[in-house]
């Protein structure tokens, strides 16, 4: 086959700030999935993206040439509306967990696809699997038959969506090329709208223990996936949110886990019942179910009952327990005070090192292990007050989790500290 253009000319292309047409787009993501387009060619073009960035027409062009790599779900035999959420990543984020199933309990179609943690923010797969029995790999088939008998699923992207993004995404991972915001908006959005969903609510995570540090970053990212969300009929909006600290009062699998069943229970941290609650009010109202107190079914049990039908249907077994580390340590209050500083990156770093997450895909995860603290900011605490304890099954993992935490919460004894909103802005309609 003669090829239409050249690697090296749409490379110079975007070298030298020009824009890449349609046509040029559809080819380079199509030549290289055939292996036409060589690893260092498409890594050139990616960091050429990185430095020189894309126009919208460009990204939303690359959106849909990657989503075009691969199958398109339809769920157009659902009488529900589907909609459903995305975060960026943070340390202690589990709220799809408990979202899922309140969305799912008011009567829209929630198709979760997630994934597995890499580095210091976990993975919703990894969660679940703390659950004895708990299946992540579904046909689509089963997927639909699921949103049809419970009304939602929560499983494991099939290899058919998006292909060209995962080769891509593996290049970026070794090539320095994943903090582009084109590249990171394009490849979240080619998941979410090859999954076939009518709504989505965006959940960009800002702060230390989040890709984006910036304000600005996250809100030029969340306007991006915006734009390429309702470019492609999907109706997006997002939410910027504050990951400065961690989330609720857990992180690592089996304990994000514990909490999650909390909120489902009525109880659980308030910054996750928070977050839960806005983001499934915004889930809801996309597909025009608004005038409800979204918080009662979190109250009532209706929620909960969701969970249990959404776990058993992937053969999960709510009835036996929950993993729980060998091994704890616990960390004390060096001052008495008021917590001024709690980051949320060291605790992510700490979560993985005791055993919670994974440097290389293939590595397997310890369900039990992680962090699980007392504190927020603005918080008093006197001294010697128990901090956080670390979990694990392995004692020798201790010392270097204790080395990530060293300088992870500070204690002031000056002006009281302002405890910081958790939604910092909403972008989209
Ligand atoms: N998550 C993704 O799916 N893609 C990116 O590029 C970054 C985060």
């Amino acid at each position: 086959m003669i090829e239409p253009f050249s690697a090296v000319d749409l490379i110079s292309t975007k070298r030298d700030f020009g824009e890449l047409s349609k046509v040029e787009i559809d080819w380079i993501i199509d030549a290289y999935v055939r292996g036409v387009v060589a690893d260092e060619q498409m890594s050139a073009m990616a960091m050429a993206i990185l430095l020189n960035g894309m126009s919208m027409r460009e990204i939303v062009d690359w959106t849909q040439a990657m989503i075009n790599s691969g199958e398109r779900l339809d769920f157009s035999s659902l009488s529900a509306a589907t909609v459903d959420k995305h975060s960026t990543g943070g340390v202690g984020d589990m709220i799809t967990l408990p979202l899922a199933p309140l969305v799912a309990s008011f009567g829209a179609a929630v198709p979760q696809l997630s994934g597995r943690g890499l580095g210091h923010t976990g993975g919703t797969l990894d969660k679940l699997e703390a659950i004895p029995g708990w299946q992540a790999n579904l046909t689509n088939e089963q997927m639909l038959n699921q949103l049809h008998q419970v009304g939602a699923v929560i499983c494991a992207a099939g290899a058919g969506l998006a292909p060209a993004d995962k080769k891509l995404y593996a290049l970026r991972d070794v090539t320095g090329t994943v903090p582009a915001i084109p590249l990171i908006a394009s490849s979240i959005m080619s998941k979410k709208i090859a999954e076939g969903t009518s709504a989505l609510v965006l959940d960009v995570k800002v702060g230390s223990g989040a890709f984006m540090k910036t304000i600005e970053q996250a809100r030029t990212l969340a306007k991006t996936m915006v734009e390429i969300g309702n470019a492609a009929g999907v109706k997006t909006k997002a939410l910027l949110t504050n990951m400065e600290q961690p989330l609720g009062k857990a992180a690592g699998n089996a304990l994000e886990l514990r909490q999650a069943i909390e909120v489902l229970n009525g109880a659980g941290p308030q910054d996750v019942i928070d977050l839960t609650v806005e983001l499934a009010t915004e889930m809801l109202a996309l597909v025009g179910i608004t005038g409800i107190d979204v918080k009662e079914n979190l109250e009532n049990g209706k929620a909960l009952a969701k969970w249990q039908q959404l776990i058993s249907a992937q053969n999960g077994d709510l009835s036996k327990p929950l993993p729980a580390a060998k091994f704890t340590h616990q960390i004390y209050a060096a001052d008495s005070g008021t917590i001024a500083k709690f980051d949320a990156l060291s605790v992510g770093i700490a979560a993985w090192r005791l055993g919670a997450g994974r440097s290389r895909k293939e590595d397997s995860v310890q369900a039990a292990a992680g962090v699980t603290w007392t504190i927020e900011l603005g918080q008093k605490i006197t001294k010697g007050e128990p901090i956080l304890t670390l979990h694990t099954d392995e004692e020798s993992r201790f010392d270097s989790a204790i080395a990530a935490l060293e300088s992870s919460v500070v204690i002031s004894q000056g002006e009281s500290v302002a405890k910081p909103n958790l939604i910092l802005d909403r972008i989209g309609e």
